[in-house]
């Protein structure tokens, strides 16, 4: 079908299909004399030339004579029509047949007139009428395209249907073949089967008007709205004229409105943070389920408050952000407090901005609780804080306790020498309260960095074979020797499953034990000190071991028991004073649980407490004998190889060289000492004179005892390269950063040095 622009309908010709010459010309004079004039005739005289001239142009009339050579009768203006469905045409015929007339004008021609019998004021009021007519259809047609609304016409008693062009347009209808559109509309495969029911409601209440949902022949959903009317001619027939406009867009624009709505109220719904609208007398128009709760209301309640504003911090900051949203219209990020029904009070911050609803002025605000995180922001604070002043304290600690120890090293050196000489009985004994009490206060200062260490999860633990059942031995026997004065008995029992070797850290278990063994005589006065050891389980490989120290003693209050665990706790005694820093237990519970272990403590005033902890050792073998394991009461008889042993100790405490020279002297003749009170000076000696050995202070002014090694394995000629080199260091953690044999060192001895360990590294390694 050719769509033509709305301007054709102004078309002025007239297509004239008559064969016959004498008809045409008539019709040529009638209409050329009539107001008609204007309008140009085109004459043909075939059937087909005159659909082959409307499908190139439009014509405002066809007279269409149904009498043409290539064919005659009624058909002629059916084949017409098919060719060009939208011709305006008026049949011509030479019978005066009513019938015809009317038929012709069902199918869809516009007038009927009889050739030869009609009048020229008749045939000009035909014509013109049919082209005003069409005009006019045309012109709806166009009005129910821009307005996107079709129609429809049903007559039920001859089952016509007739629809706009819009309708078909909306339906997609145009292109389905003739037949199919004049399907009984009651058959479902009709393509207007979806107006059945539309009729049907029609012929219940007269007047139908709904929103329907429509699938249309090339699958597109689309949403109608339809109006329909239904008119009875009598005997149960009805006519039915009706409307479609095309809503789908309105009908999805709609839909996704709805759910974009759902969206954000879900989010309104669901938000943490309160939102809420409300005029600025603090009025609330709407507000999220957060709103009530930040309040402390439920919804309810809520809508009965009538100044919310009456919730918000103090009055000043309240009107402050008033003030602000007033007259900047909004507020961004203004901290304040809510007091909560209940009297909690929330810290908060609002953003708000000022919205015109109708005619008040409101404000839309979003407050987010933030105190919870304004705590965390203070413990986080606070952490670091603690975090810092802690760190400070492990150097004061650490330097402190160093500083400590190079005078206690002179003291217990000079004891010792001291009472190696003649001395009457009294003056030994005050030498040996002196060297006794170096020694306790030698053991506080390692405690105390002891704890430094273990607070900060810095233990190094060995991982090394021994024999569990004689470090159990010998840690008893050492208890006996403690407990001599009392009238306390010891007892060691270990289950038959307890294996003889394990793997792991034996220094520390003895640590452990002779704290926890030493606490339990140190709290007892008479009765029984036990130490028993069991297996608790066998996981693969593994044993975990319990350890129980339990005694009879003076017991710890129940409200204690947690607190011993912690650094420098001691429980106040009333009658009596016990020795001790408090650190032992902390330490103890450190090792414990770092090795992965528990230790809890169960214990009655009066009657005696038990220590419980347990630790998971790999099963062991017999570890290889340590050559140098010291002998208990063993006399070093070992002479020095050469004629003369020569030693520099490069050392800058003038005690702690004193120490250390008469050690050494004392202990053999042959010894020849030099001294370098630093690194610098001992270079110009080692480059003047042979030496044996070299005993290397660490911590010294001008060049430290590092940098002097490394100057010596690096820089100087082979025979003094070589020499063996050991570290002197108080520093008792030596032996675990192994940064000495970085350096270059060989071995290393503990200041304050135990003398008989001092003579043997030095015949160890002295070449
Ligand atoms: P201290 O060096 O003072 O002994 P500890 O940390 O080892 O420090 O012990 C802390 C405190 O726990 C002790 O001062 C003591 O009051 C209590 N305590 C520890 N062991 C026992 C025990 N076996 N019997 C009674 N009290 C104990």
């Amino acid at each position: 079908m050719t769509k033509l622009p709305p301007s054709n309908i102004h078309s002025n010709r007239i297509l004239l299909v008559e064969d016959n010459p004498g008809d045409a010309r008539l019709v040529e004079l009638y209409l050329g004399e009539s107001d008609l004039s204007s309008y140009l005739i085109v004459n043909c005289t075939s059937l087909q030339e005159s659909c082959d001239l409307l499908q190139k142009e439009e014509f405002a009339i066809v007279l269409l004579d149904l009498s043409l050579p290539d064919s005659r009768g009624f058909i002629t203006l059916e084949r017409l029509l098919s060719q060009a469905p939208d011709a305006n045409v008026i049949v011509m015929t030479g019978l005066s047949d009513q019938e015809l007339g009317l038929k012709a004008v069902q199918v869809g021609a516009q007038d009927f007139i009889v050739k030869g019998d009609f009048k020229e004021e008749e045939l000009v009021k035909s014509v013109r009428y049919a082209i005003e007519r069409k005009k006019s259809l045309r012109r709806l047609a166009e009005t129910q395209r821009i307005a996107g609304i079709g129609s429809w016409e049903y007559d039920s008693s001859s089952n016509t249907f007739s629809g706009s062009a819009q309708l078909h347009r909306i339906l997609n209808t145009q292109s389905i073949p003739k037949e199919d559109l004049q399907k009984d509309i009651k058959d479902s495969t009709s393509p207007f089967f979806l107006f059945n029911e539309i009729h049907e409601a029609a012929i219940r209440n007269r007047f139908v008007e709904k929103d329907i949902h429509h699938k249309t022949t090339d699958g597109r959903e689309i949403f109608m709205y339809v109006k329909c009317t239904a008119e009875t001619t009598g005997d149960n027939t009805f006519i039915f004229s009706g409307i479609v406009q095309d809503i789908t867009e309105r009908k999805q624009a709609e839909q996704e409105r709805l759910k974009a709505k759902e969206r954000y109220q879900t989010i309104f719904n669901n938000s943490k943070e309160a939102i809420y609208v409300c005029s600025l007398n603090g009025e609330l128009i709407d507000f999220n389920p957060a709103t009530a709760r930040l309040f402390g209301f439920d919804k309810e309640e809520l809508l009965q408050e009538e100044d919310i504003h009456a919730f918000f911090g103090d009055d000043e900051a309240r009107n402050r952000m008033l003030g602000q949203l007033r007259f900047h219209k909004s507020v961004r990020e203004f901290e304040l407090f809510v007091n909560q029904r209940n009297g909690n009070v929330r810290n908060v911050v609002v953003n708000a901005s000022l919205v015109e609803t109708g005619d008040q002025i409101a404000y839309n605000a979003v407050i987010r609780d933030i105190t919870e995180s304004k705590q965390t922001e203070e413990l986080r604070k606070a952490r670091d804080l603690a975090r810092q002043s802690a760190q400070m304290k492990e150097q004061f600690i650490a330097s402190i306790s160093h500083e400590m120890r190079t005078p206690l090293n002179a003291i217990l050196g000079m004891s010792n020498l001291a009472l190696k000489t003649e001395l009457n009985p009294e003056q030994f004994n005050y030498l040996s309260s002196i060297k006794q009490s170096s020694e306790i206060l030698l053991g506080v200062i390692n405690d105390i960095l002891e704890i430094a260490n273990a607070q900060e999860d810095k233990i190094d633990f060995e991982y090394k074979d021994f024999n569990l059942i004689q470090l159990l031995h010998s840690m008893m026997n050492v208890m006996e020797y403690k407990m001599k004065e009392k009238d306390i008995k010891l007892e060691l029992e270990i289950a038959d499953d307890v294996p003889k070797y394990v793997k792991g850290d034996e220094l520390r278990l003895n640590q452990i034990l002779y704290n926890l063994v030493g606490n339990a005589i140190k709290f007892t006065d008479d009765g029984l000190v036990k130490l028993s050891v069991k297996v608790l389980n066998k996981p693969e490989g593994h044993s975990q071991i319990q350890f129980v120290v339990s005694d009879t003693g003076i017991g710890i209050p129940p409200d204690k028991h947690d607190a011993i665990f912690e650094t420098f706790t001691r429980i106040r005694q009333k009658d009596r004073l016990y020795e001790g820093t408090g650190l032992g237990l902390s330490i103890v519970k450190s090792l414990v649980e770092q090795q992965g272990g528990k230790i809890f403590v169960k214990s009655i005033v009066g009657e005696g407490s038990t220590f419980f902890f347990d630790i998971i050792f790999e099963e062991g073998q017999a570890p290889l004998p340590e050559l140098e394991e010291e002998v208990p009461g063993e006399v070093l008889t070992d002479r020095l190889p050469d004629d003369k042993c020569r030693i520099l100790i490069v050392e800058d405490n003038r005690l702690n060289q004193l120490v250390a020279r008469k050690t050494l002297e004392k202990q053999w003749e042959n010894v020849e000492i030099t001294i370098a009170e630093n690194g610098k000076v001992a270079l110009n000696h080692l480059e003047k004179s042979p030496f044996n050995i070299i005993l290397m202070d660490i911590q010294m002014p001008v060049m430290d005892g590092y940098e002097t090694t490394r100057y010596i394995r690096e820089k100087m000629p082979p025979h003094i390269a070589n020499l063996s080199i050991l570290a002197m260091t108080a520093h008792a953690h030596i032996s675990k950063d192994e940064k000495f044999k970085e350096y270059g060192m060989d071995d290393f001895v503990l200041k304050p040095f135990e003398p008989k360990q001092l003579f043997r590294k030095i015949l160890q390694y002295i070449k």
